[in-house]
């Protein structure tokens, strides 16, 4: 069987991600299970998705009971199941954000974001950062700060500029009247887990404000509790005028999301904005499902108590150098390259992503992960570093 369902994947599916030889059935908190009914710890959580873990038994029966009612009808009518997705969203967003359009996936929401930021200022200019990413549509992809995702596909968006991240300055001296946006993803997930100074945050929306630009913050990655608080953002006091999420905001159903202030909101009308399939009541269910759990299960406070025991442990290994990031996006820099500790998890039945930093390993695991599982990884880890050696 798993040869077979390899060989189709392989030969009717374009050949955009290099897989692990896995063919993966099912999913089960923090656990996957091949066709062999082999056990994987996920530590990567399908790029970050898998926030409330795999198939929680109460996003699934969410998910069923409106599978039973209605899948799908479009923002042109009100429904239950989105009246309850919008208030539990906006009641756990940062102070200030107070209305949102859903989309489908990050580079959708980042999409729309970057037109809301030219369309209101009436400018055209994009601020983003090397080293973030943002989604591979256009202009998501034009901001994405990495040469590698631009190749053959000029001419990008017009009028994005790229900064250093973290230079203050370096923003200062591309700040003028015609940048319509600072489009910023927090934690540098992909370039290798990388933050900036606490300055940083404040000063950029201070130019913002200075300027008359709208600061735009993409969660996509660091949303919805990954980095033990909901959103990144109001850590260092700052409200942005738009924030993105997407990942596991309806864990696993696809959906995006784009919150922006009362003040944005105010300009935006009938027409401005569309989309089919943002907002249906399936990913709605799920999204409210998402919330539930993570407050019921205190999910906020495993997230940085177990992060803190899992840094402390990795921190003991010797081929370790550093761990960066926050929460249970994290970023363990090695010694050697990163691809060998993969490898060698991976063979002991361990899943964990690979960065644009060939030295940095990414933890990007459910929120629902636990002591035994952290030791388990530690203990994987320390063999694969012997051997290693
Ligand atoms: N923004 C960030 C920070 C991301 O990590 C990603 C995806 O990895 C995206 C945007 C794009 O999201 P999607 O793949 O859902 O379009």
């Amino acid at each position: 069987m798993s040869e077979h369902v390899r060989q189709l994947e392989d030969r009717f599916q374009l050949p955009t991600y290099k897989k692990f030889p896995l063919v993966i059935e099912r999913g089960d908190d923090v656990w996957l299970l091949t066709d062999q009914g082999e056990r994987y710890l996920d530590l990567y959580g399908g790029h970050a998705v898998a926030v409330t873990g795999h198939c929680h038994r109460r996003v699934v029966a969410a998910i069923q009971r409106q599978v039973e009612k209605l899948i799908f009808y479009s923002n042109l009518v009100y429904n239950d199941a989105r009246a309850e997705a919008v208030q539990k969203l906006i009641e756990i967003a940062p102070v200030g954000l107070s209305k949102v359009f859903f989309v489908n996936s990050g580079a959708e929401a980042n999409e729309n974001a970057i037109k809301l930021a030219r369309k209101l200022t009436g400018r055209t200019g994009i601020i983003s950062f090397e080293g973030g990413f943002h989604g591979r549509t256009m202009a998501a992809l034009s901001a994405t700060g990495s040469s590698k995702y631009h190749k053959g596909i000029a001419p990008l968006v017009p009028d994005h500029h790229h900064v250093p991240f973290g230079d203050l300055q370096a923003v200062a001296a591309k700040m003028n009247e015609t940048v319509a946006g600072v489009l910023l993803e927090p934690i540098q997930s992909m370039a290798g887990v990388r933050m900036a100074s606490a300055e940083f945050y404040q000063g950029l929306r201070r130019l913002c404000n200075q300027y008359g630009a709208l600061l735009i913050y993409d969660e996509v990655q660091t949303g919805m509790g990954r980095t033990g608080e909901f959103f990144f953002a109001p850590r260092w006091g700052v409200t942005p005028d738009i924030m993105t999420l997407a990942k596991g905001i309806a864990s696993g159903v696809p959906m995006g999301a784009v919150l922006v202030t009362e003040a944005i909101a105010s300009r935006v009308g009938y027409g401005d904005f569309g989309t089919t399939f943002g907002g249906g009541p399936l990913a709605c269910a799920a999204l409210t499902a998402t919330l539930e759990v993570i407050a019921q299960e205190q999910l906020l406070d495993n997230v940085r108590q177990q992060s803190r025991y899992l840094m402390e442990r990795c921190q003991a290994l010797s081929s370790v150098e550093q761990i960066t990031g926050l929460g249970f996006l994290l970023g363990i820099r090695f010694k050697q390259p990163a691809a060998a500790f993969q490898q060698g998890l991976l063979q002991r039945r361990i899943l964990t992503g690979l960065a644009d930093d060939p030295h940095v390993l990414r933890v990007l695991p459910p929120l629902t992960l636990r002591q035994p599982e952290i030791d388990l990884f530690i203990n994987a880890l320390s063999q694969v570093e012997e051997e290693l050696l």
